[in-house]
């Protein structure tokens, strides 16, 4: 079990919990789970469950932006079984959890939404949208993911258009989901749709002769 902070519980009792808490009380989360572990990376499930922690109140606007759309990407297609997908290792988080469907789609596995669902088991494909945690150069940045592009209405103002703190966060959960290698990979296999669509969308424009849109910069400071 673990505790806010990332840090299993069993190890957070007496003495010991007074030195942890001193040596650890400025270390990042994935740094803690790092040094616990003796260097090894952080395991998948471990890796969504911080993210998904960091990301239980920390939303694209201030206010509930869901409002603005009438939570636009939580409404299901008609007549068809859409979800959203899982990140390696967050399976785990519904076993004992039958009101949670799941099924295989491709190498991935969606879970299956109805439109509603109690808060605080949302995946973390929910609690980051609209954004992407990628891989750029050194570090770490958010990017409009561009299958949000014809749901959410944040998209046209760029990623100036979300709030500073929930940017900063999504970049923070790709620090941590990049150190596992499964996790790794999923963002990577993100980051080539993401981009392939993108291509897309700016061949679509330059073919029907329409202006590319201030949007094709996908990551605006
Ligand atoms: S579609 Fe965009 S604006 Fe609407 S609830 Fe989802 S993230 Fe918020
Ligand atoms: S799982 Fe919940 S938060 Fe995610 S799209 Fe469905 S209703 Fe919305």
């Amino acid at each position: 079990m673990l505790t806010d902070h990332g840090i299993p519980v069993n190890i957070q009792s007496g003495a010991f919990r007074t030195v942890f808490g001193l040596l650890t009380q400025n270390m990042p989360f994935f740094m803690i789970l790092r040094a616990v572990k003796g260097g090894l990376p952080v395991n998948a499930t471990e890796a969504v469950s911080i993210c998904r922690k960091k990301l239980e109140k920390v939303t694209p606007l201030c206010t509930d932006c869901g409002r603005i759309c009438g939570a636009a990407c939580c409404r299901p297609m008609e007549a068809e079984e859409t979800g959203m997908l899982l990140f390696p290792g967050e399976q785990a988080l519904y076993e004992g959890k039958p009101e949670w469907k799941i099924q295989k789609a491709g190498q991935d596995l969606l879970i299956i939404c109805t439109g509603e669902c109690d808060r605080e088991e949302r995946p973390l494909s929910c609690r980051m949208f609209p954004l992407l945690p990628m891989e750029d150069q050194d570090s770490v940045r958010a990017y409009m993911d561009e299958r949000a592009r014809y749901v959410c209405p944040l998209v046209p103002s760029g990623i100036q258009g979300v709030r500073p703190e929930f940017r900063k966060t999504i970049e923070d959960c790709g620090r941590i989901l990049l150190e596992n290698p499964e996790t790794r990979s999923f963002l990577h296999h993100l980051r080539l749709e993401n981009e392939a669509l993108r291509t897309l969308r700016k061949d679509w424009r330059v073919t029907h002769g329409r202006q590319q849109d201030q949007t094709d910069t996908e990551y605006r400071e």
